[in-house]
């Protein structure tokens, strides 16, 4: 058989899909889901229903967002679960989350096995609807949930990390591994569950300039703060934070790149 062919479907390398065929896996991942009848649950990503079946079981509705007009149809035809899901065949970049928890009156609670190549992108799609999610359990490429939960020093640590963790706690959950998978991606796979802080630890008041912020500094990972945010603030005025100028991105916490943030807020605020 063809690699590539998954329950006479042939995978599409341009939508990420991998499908899941370890049975003990898919019961991991399920469990570590535990839904629940009443809840509003969604998938992103439900391909040929190796998730989207067992949780189904378990529910009475499901929505799911999928890309893949073959696949939907597919889902939309399918003996059992047709009765139990609504479909988007749509883009999960263009779904508005507040509208649909609004639609449920509900927190949401989201998961999926996502496409590896919009993976970073559809999480910080995400995070502008922490407020009105539950919890997500997403399987990613490993490597990114290291970024995802790493901590300040080391390599690991970067953009992604800070904003993650500003909106989220993290856990990883399961390491997979590629042959879990029809086809078999090149890489290692790892599950884990976000779930959106009630109460933000560190607020910030201006996102905008805080994204701007972090991503200055890791775009030049290399570069002292001082350097990196030459533009933003001086070397007093970082001492003056309790920020050493002299260390570089991956050193500075989540809390100081808030601290870094709201101190300039503040200063543009005054000068308007
Ligand atoms: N859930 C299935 C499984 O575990 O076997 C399939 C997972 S596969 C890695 C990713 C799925 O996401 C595919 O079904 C693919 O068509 C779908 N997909 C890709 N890009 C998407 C997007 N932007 N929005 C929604 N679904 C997308």
């Amino acid at each position: 058989m063809n690699n590539r062919v998954h329950q006479g479907h042939v995978a599409r390398k341009r939508f990420g899909q991998n499908f899941l065929k370890d049975q003990y896996i898919i019961d991991s991942i399920v469990s570590a889901i535990n839904p629940r009848k009443d809840q509003a649950i969604i998938e992103i990503g439900p391909g040929l229903g190796a998730l989207t079946e067992p949780v189904a079981n378990l529910v009475d509705q499901l929505t799911v967002i999928e890309l893949d007009r073959d696949l939907a149809h597919r889902l939309a035809r399918h003996p059992f679960l047709q009765e139990k899901l609504t479909i988007y065949q749509q883009d999960a970049m263009t779904i508005d989350f507040h509208q649909l928890s609004t639609h449920y009156d509900k927190p949401l609670r989201i998961f999926g096995n996502l496409p590896y190549n919009i993976s970073t992108p559809l999480m910080f799609h995400l995070f502008l609807y922490a407020d009105v999610i539950s919890d997500m359990h997403f399987m990613l490429q490993k490597e990114v949930v290291n970024r995802l939960v790493a901590a300040p020093n080391s390599k690991t640590y970067g953009r992604l990390s800070v904003m993650a963790q500003y909106y989220c706690q993290i856990m990883p959950i399961i390491e997979v591994p590629p042959q879990a998978f029809q086809p078999a991606p090149k890489v290692d796979s790892a599950v884990v569950r976000l779930i959106p802080h009630k109460t933000l630890p560190w607020k910030v008041n201006d996102m905008t300039l805080f994204s701007q912020i972090v991503t200055q500094a890791f775009t030049q990972r290399r570069k002292t703060l001082r350097n990196s945010l030459e533009h933003h603030l001086t070397t007093e005025q970082l001492h003056s934070l309790d920020i050493d100028p002299s260390l570089r991105a991956e050193n500075i916490s989540l809390e100081q790149y808030a601290k870094i943030a709201n101190w300039l807020s503040e200063q543009r605020t005054n000068i308007n």
